[in-house]
């Protein structure tokens, strides 16, 4: 990548220079990271050099005013990349997986591995379908009770450079992990004395321990041993291997699916428009060379189908998740639409009750809505697709940043992030736990 330059115009401002790029100028090859939605919101578009001048004489002739976030994007792409190899090789002496700092699919996919090995009667690696590319697509179960409990599902990159959430969901898998063990651990020492060897779906630590006193006598976060009493926790790091496999190889800004489209060179669908949610309607493309491109029918990509296939063979899930960046927003149904979900009222309650709780640790503001509301129609999204099909709690978060760094939000960042969103997540969860329907 040649010399880029991030900029932030305003809304009625970046309308026209949509319609500018889009029909007259396609070659400027303008990546919108955000597109215009509401005039609170900007739009941050990512300019090649070679087309740089041509939008600021565009820019400056209609007397639009904008700010440049990055000057040389090439300068953060290269940081990027120093940290990751610096941190490769400190994980390679020391033999841990530190959830700081970006990972390749392969290294992620290791960590699961280990999770599951390590902890193997709470957490279970399913592997619920395989990509276009044929890489396996690997749920991480974490469970601690018998049969096919209510479940919450919880989804990271399924747009693949939105980096911070993959990122996001491997330091969630390990928190949510770890009490349990304690948990389980301390019981087993205490009153057993022996190893539990029991495998999630045939064990239950409240028919095999006595009455625990919750909250009371273990681990350092209690109210996530509460939570796995009552729920199972499916999470999915990597909900499209192949594009994060190819930010990580050939191009970082890479979101769409790798599946290549019968007549035409452009590679990939959006997978965040292939639901069967009002499919093809407004916010979505159908031409494949788009950032936004649909896809030739609902659940065309692999990726979707699988995790449709997964929640309808489970038949008892309760909660649709999922991790997006960046802009800081907590959304609910709809987007294909704008009129408000039946449950709109108690979905903003919640939203609003999980950002309070995001703003709590390190002050980081949301906004909460209904994805129409709050950015824009856009048609076959997930979570719509999971509420029409009777999920009532369906949310999607857009984690860090509001556009300082967008998808290229430093590692440091990374830990932090992953708290605040666990926060919010756990009061979701919580209000699900309590509010059985
Ligand atoms: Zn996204």
């Amino acid at each position: 990548m040649k010399l880029i330059l991030i900029f932030s115009a305003l809304f009625g401002a970046a309308l026209c220079l949509e319609t500018f790029v889009g029909s007259i100028f396609p070659s400027l090859q303008l990546d919108f990271w955000l597109n215009p939605s509401t005039p609170a919101l900007p739009v941050d578009v990512r300019i090649p050099a070679h087309s740089l001048q041509a939008v600021k004489v565009f820019l400056e002739s209609h007397g639009i005013k904008y700010s440049i976030l990055i000057e040389d994007l090439q300068v953060v792409l290269d940081r990027e990349k120093q940290d990751i190899i610096a941190s490769q090789q400190l994980e390679r002496s020391s033999s841990t997986f530190n959830y700081g700092t970006y990972h390749s699919l392969a290294s992620i996919y290791q960590e699961l591995e280990n999770l599951a090995s390590e902890y193997g009667n709470v957490v279970t690696k399913i592997q619920i379908g395989e990509s276009y590319e044929k890489r396996p697509l690997y749920v991480l179960k974490v469970c601690t009770g018998r049969g096919n409990r209510p479940a919450i599902w919880l989804d990271a990159g399924i747009h693949s450079r939105e980096w911070v959430t993959q990122a996001s969901a491997m330091w969630i898998a390990r928190k949510v992990t770890l009490p349990v063990i304690d948990f389980i651990l301390s019981r087993v020492r205490l009153y057993f004395k022996v190893p539990c060897t029991c495998v999630c779906s045939a064990c239950s630590v409240n028919s095999l321990l006595p009455a625990p006193k919750i909250a009371s006598d273990y681990g350092n976060d209690p109210s996530v041993t509460s939570l796995l009493n009552n729920l199972d926790i499916f999470l999915l790091p990597v909900a499209n291997p192949d594009g994060y496999e190819f930010t990580h190889t050939t191009n970082r800004m890479w979101r769409k699916t790798r599946s290549k489209n019968s007549g035409s060179l452009c590679i990939g669908v959006d997978p965040n428009r292939n639901w069967d949610a009002g499919f093809g309607g407004p916010g979505a493309s159908s031409n494949p060379c788009s950032d936004s491109y649909r896809g030739p029918s609902a659940n065309s990509e692999v990726e979707v189908k699988s995790i449709v296939n997964f929640i309808k063979n489970h038949g008892n899930v309760v909660a649709f998740l999922t991790l997006h960046s960046y802009s800081q927003l907590l959304m609910y149904p709809y987007g294909y639409k704008c009129t408000p979900p039946a449950d709109n009222a108690e979905l903003n309650t919640i939203g609003k009750a999980a950002a309070n709780s995001i703003q709590s640790l390190y002050g980081t503001t949301y906004t909460v809505g209904s994805i129409c509301t709050t950015i824009y129609q856009a048609s076959g999204g997930s979570i719509d697709w999971s509420y029409d099909y009777g999920i009532k709690y369906s949310f999607a978060f857009e984690l860090r940043d509001t556009g300082r760094y967008g998808f290229l939000l430093p590692a440091s960042q990374i830990i932090p992030t992953a708290e605040e969103t666990w926060l919010g997540l756990k009061t979701i969860m919580e209000y699900v736990r309590d509010n059985p329907y």
